[in-house]
């Protein structure tokens, strides 16, 4: 080789070495840039979702405001503020064997309650859950309410141990279906919309157990539909039966709701319940409460618009297991549009609803040192292989943004109600009705009484980020002091059972 091809040679090497390292520098610089516009859509992310104790506080009001409007007047809120009939709530003298049946987004249960008249002393129950078929949920009326009685005949003839149910006793059923329903009576009641996804046009304004007692009777069982309440109420009723200082009953499920017992005065918009004197427990609906103070993004108004019920149910939305996974989803489809850190843009990334608030849940407690539980997830949902150590972190921090949002609005969600009964330690509380005045002064105790609030729902069951959060961010909206006389008890199968029991205090009346 002659010295002027050595020459070219060496130049030619010069070369690529010098366009590698700029394509290098290049590159990195573009990562680089890349990363600050993903470090951007966090920090504008975390400045959204902010939820300063101040505005925690701000949002307290407008839920309790709202509770009062939605009481005086039909359509005075978007809380529904819906009366159950429920007066009387299981004293613990019921007995005899009950069943139930829970309808409410996700998972159906069935349960068998054997009462025998000693308060906290449920002799036995059984359970049955078993996931709802996707297509019922959008199909007609008939077959939906098939599929449930022919669950609950499979149920009866197991747990009874008979092969022709019909030949049994007759039982009385508590209808737990979470849905919007304008009560007629406690036994029935119409359907006002679907939520959580449903879509059986035909059951709008439909009687529910007229719907279900048809149904049950089809498939040839001896049973009678005692009671329609809602999950709430159900939880609400069963945590009563064990401690008669529950007040309220909230669910973080598939979706979420909260009812309360109110004095029956306060109910203004219902002339004959007015009569009655005492306590009636009524279903708030909250899931469709909004306030200006709601820290609401363009990913929520991007989510709302991707669901059935778009304006319609906007705190649940940014609330509950439904959506919750939706929400962190957007967020990295925003980033992975920023910046190649996600792979050329996954196209799984744009499935709404693919990614499962469980998964998220398992994003965001992921304890091992690299992160496997993350990276694994990224790779088997939205198909992005090998993401890296820092894209890892990024996406717990996202999960971490959109569940404390979620947890901090609930607890302000739950002190709404507390103020409105006058258990939340503020002294403004009775400006929304003298009935929470009156109250505190015949307790004669100052309000130092013990409030208990139960909970129920397979968000808060299963998500430890989600519960921890939300029972801190209620201790420090009522502060250290007032904090301590309010539990949060967590219940099991609560709104199954409490209807069983509300079954039973129905069969007890007549
Ligand atoms: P439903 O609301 O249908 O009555 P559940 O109370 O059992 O049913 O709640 C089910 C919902 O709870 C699921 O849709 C899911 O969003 C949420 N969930 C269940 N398991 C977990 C989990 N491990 N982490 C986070 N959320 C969960
Ligand atoms: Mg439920």
């Amino acid at each position: 080789m002659g010295k002027a091809m050595v020459d070219a040679l060496a130049a030619a090497s010069a070369l690529v070495a010098g366009v590698s390292a700029s394509v290098m520098v290049w590159r990195s610089w573009r990562r680089m840039r890349g990363w600050g516009r993903v470090m951007r859509i966090l920090e504008e992310l975390e400045e959204g979702f902010a939820t300063p104790v101040e505005r925690l506080r701000q949002i307290v009001d407008a839920m309790a405001i709202e509770m009062h409007a939605g009481l005086v007047s039909e359509g005075g809120s978007k809380l529904k503020m819906l009366v159950t009939y429920v007066h009387d709530l299981p004293t613990g003298d019921e007995k005899g064997i009950f069943y139930a049946l829970d309808l409410g987004g996700t998972n159906f249960r069935v349960v068998r309650v054997v009462l025998d008249s000693r308060r906290s002393a449920i002799s036995g129950h059984d359970v049955h859950r078993q996931p709802i078929p996707q297509n019922l949920m959008s199909s007609t009326s008939e077959e939906l309410f098939d599929f449930i009685a022919l669950s609950l005949k499979s149920f009866v003839e197991r747990v009874e141990n008979v092969s022709d149910p019909s030949q049994l006793e007759r039982r009385d059923l508590g209808f737990t279906f979470s849905f919007p329903v304008k009560q007629t009576s406690s036994s029935s009641g119409n359907l006002i919309r679907w939520t959580k996804g449903f879509s059986v046009s035909d059951m709008v304004g439909k009687n529910v157990s007229e719907v279900l007692q048809q149904a049950i009777n089809r498939k040839g069982l001896n049973m009678r539909v005692a009671v329609l309440v809602n999950d709430t109420v159900g939880t609400l009723a069963l945590s009563n039966y064990h401690d008669e200082d529950t007040v309220a009953a909230v669910i973080f499920g598939t979706g979420t709701n909260a009812c309360y017992l109110e004095q029956t005065e306060a109910v203004i918009k219902c002339q004959s319940l007015r009569k009655n004197s005492g306590r009636t427990a009524v279903n708030i609906e909250w899931g469709n409460f909004w306030s200006s103070h709601l820290p609401r993004t363009s990913y929520d108004a991007g989510l709302d618009s991707d669901t059935p019920n778009p304006n319609e149910q906007c705190f649940e939305k940014m609330i509950s297991g439904m959506y919750l996974g939706d929400i962190v989803r957007r967020v990295i489809l925003k980033m992975s549009q920023e910046s190649d850190f996600f792979g050329h843009s996954s196209s799984k990334l744009h499935v709404p609803f693919i990614l499962r608030t469980p998964l998220m849940a398992a994003m965001h407690g992921d304890d091992s040192p690299d992160l496997t539980a993350v990276a694994a997830i990224l790779d088997d949902v939205f198909e992005i292989p090998d993401a890296p150590p820092h894209v890892r972190k990024l996406v717990v921090k996202v999960c971490d943004s959109v569940t404390r949002r979620a947890a901090r609005l609930a607890a302000a969600g739950v002190v709404g109600i507390l103020k409105k009964v006058g258990r939340d330690g503020s002294s403004s509380s009775s400006s929304l009705g003298n009935s929470s005045c009156r109250r505190r002064r015949a307790e004669g105790d100052g309000g130092r009484r013990r409030t208990v609030v139960a909970v129920e729902g397979g968000l808060y069951k299963n998500y430890g980020g989600f519960r921890e959060c939300l029972t801190e961010t209620i201790d420090e909206i009522l502060g250290e002091n007032y904090s301590r006389r309010v539990v949060i008890k967590q219940m099991e199968d609560g709104s199954g059972i409490g209807a069983a029991l509300l079954a039973a205090a129905a069969a007890a009346s007549t």
